[in-house]
């Protein structure tokens, strides 16, 4: 390839890989300049827009981002043409002596990004080798569910789903943090095969039943839409709606940054709300499984939910012995007491935050809502200003060790 004079009559042109593309959103919310939307299928870059940052690069947990294809410059691929793609197209041959202007970081940021360095998708240093895409849309794994138990209580107004996928004699290796993606059957209105859905693991990486090849999921039933509008959701009720013995086509593991530590000492703080708790159970389930080896190390977990009886975990939760894990509960809608959200009960153990905060060996996650990590953020910072410390020092150093783990949607 010839790095060329802005005069080039081909360049580089930034793709998303549609087949391996799984919706997170994480590109679109990274990009600084607007340059990446979707639709309801596709994830795209505007070739007018794009700069080649490399920004999305990095945290696109499958490797989708990272496609260059050299095109005309006077003809791109439009955004519409990308949008009706279900692969990407096959690479244009050029001509002989054919120039192409190549921006002059794509290269090296693109190692960079390849070689996982990027500062915020760092996993913690003793994170455990992940393994990600091994199954795509085109060979899906397949799955038979083991059990489909509802977690919530009868009378409460959310049915959240523990669901457990046997793998038999498939590989399907996934680490605490890691998500994997069901393909729901059928079509959507334009025909095409549905998207992925994309599900963080509930269970620790030797399978929701030990030396199993399983994994746990945790699924609310989605029954309206974020304006409350009734409306079914077509991965959570196909989900929520299986029996046992049933096969689901799974795709991933998908994630190589929200990995947990595994160093004896290491601490780990955990902020979630509703399903956000999937990744927090599988951590605690790891540690409780290795308690015996006294490897030493907190766990302190910051829970919300709007009852009790909608909490996935509640009562499990209740009986881990409280020198293993402080736990904080934050309820909101109890009748006659005052809304509670975690950042409440992140500032009524400030002390505690604190000391976690300063630990380089304590590992922070957030997962659930979005509106959830502005307001965790929010409490981050006046705990630490209450202590003396200034929050906004303190996070790059927390990002730059790999210490803070943000999920939020
Ligand atoms: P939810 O039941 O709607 O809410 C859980 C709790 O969070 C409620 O007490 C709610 O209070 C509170 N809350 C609302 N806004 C808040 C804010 N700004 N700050 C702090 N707390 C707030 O939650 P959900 O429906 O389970 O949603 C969980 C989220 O986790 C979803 O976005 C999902 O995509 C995500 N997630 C799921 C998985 C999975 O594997 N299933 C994995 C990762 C992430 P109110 O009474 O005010 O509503």
């Amino acid at each position: 390839m010839v790095v060329a004079a802005p005069s080039a009559e081909y360049a580089l042109q930034h793709l998303i890989d549609p087949e391996t593309c799984i919706r997170c959103n994480t590109c679109e919310a990274t990009c600084p300049i607007d340059a990446i939307t979707h639709d309801s299928r596709n994830y795209v870059v505007d070739f007018a827009i794009c700069k080649n940052c490399n920004a999305c690069v990095s945290p696109c947990p499958t490797g989708a981002i990272d496609h260059w294809h050299q095109v005309p410059k006077a003809t791109p691929f439009t955004l519409d043409d990308q949008f009706s793609w279900d692969t990407l197209p096959p690479p244009i041959e050029l001509e002989a002596g054919a120039q192409v202007d190549v921006p002059n970081d794509v290269r090296e940021l693109t190692e960079i990004a390849t070689a996982g360095q990027g500062g915020p998708a760092s996993p913690p240093w003793s994170a455990s080798h992940p393994y990600v895409n091994l199954y795509s849309q085109a060979k899906p794994a397949i799955a038979t569910v083991t059990g489909n138990y509802r977690l919530t209580a009868d009378g409460a107004s959310a049915d959240i789903r523990h669901i457990v996928l046997d793998f038999a004699t498939t590989a399907f290796p996934v680490l605490e943090g890691q998500t994997l993606g069901i393909l729901p059957p059928g079509v959507d209105q334009n025909g095409k095969p549905h998207h992925v859905r994309l599900y963080s693991v509930a269970s620790p990486r030797d399978g929701e039943r030990p030396r199993y090849n399983n994994v746990a999921l945790t699924i609310k039933r989605v029954t309206a839409d974020h304006e409350g509008k009734p409306v079914l959701g077509i991965g959570s009720n196909y989900m929520c709606d299986l029996k046992i013995g049933d096969q689901v086509k799974v795709v991933g593991p998908y994630g190589t940054s929200y990995l947990m530590p595994n160093h004896p000492g290491s601490s780990v703080m955990m902020v979630c709300t509703g399903t956000g708790s999937a990744p927090m159970r599988a951590i605690t389930e790891r540690r409780r499984r290795r308690r015996a080896l006294n490897e030493g190390g907190e766990l302190l977990l910051f829970f919300g939910a709007r009852v009790a009886e909608e909490l996935p975990y509640f009562g499990p939760l209740l009986k881990l012995p409280k020198d293993f894990i402080d736990i904080n509960f934050a309820f909101s809608r109890v009748a006659d007491q005052p809304k509670t959200y975690v950042q409440d009960r992140i500032r009524e153990r400030a002390d505690k935050v604190v000391t976690m905060l300063q630990d380089d060996n304590c590992y922070i996650y957030l997962c659930g809502l979005k509106g959830m990590e502005k307001g965790v953020i929010e409490a981050f910072r006046d705990v630490c200003r209450e202590h003396s410390l200034d929050w906004d020092a303190l996070k790059p150093q927390l990002l730059a060790k790999s210490r803070l783990h943000i999920e939020t949607y």
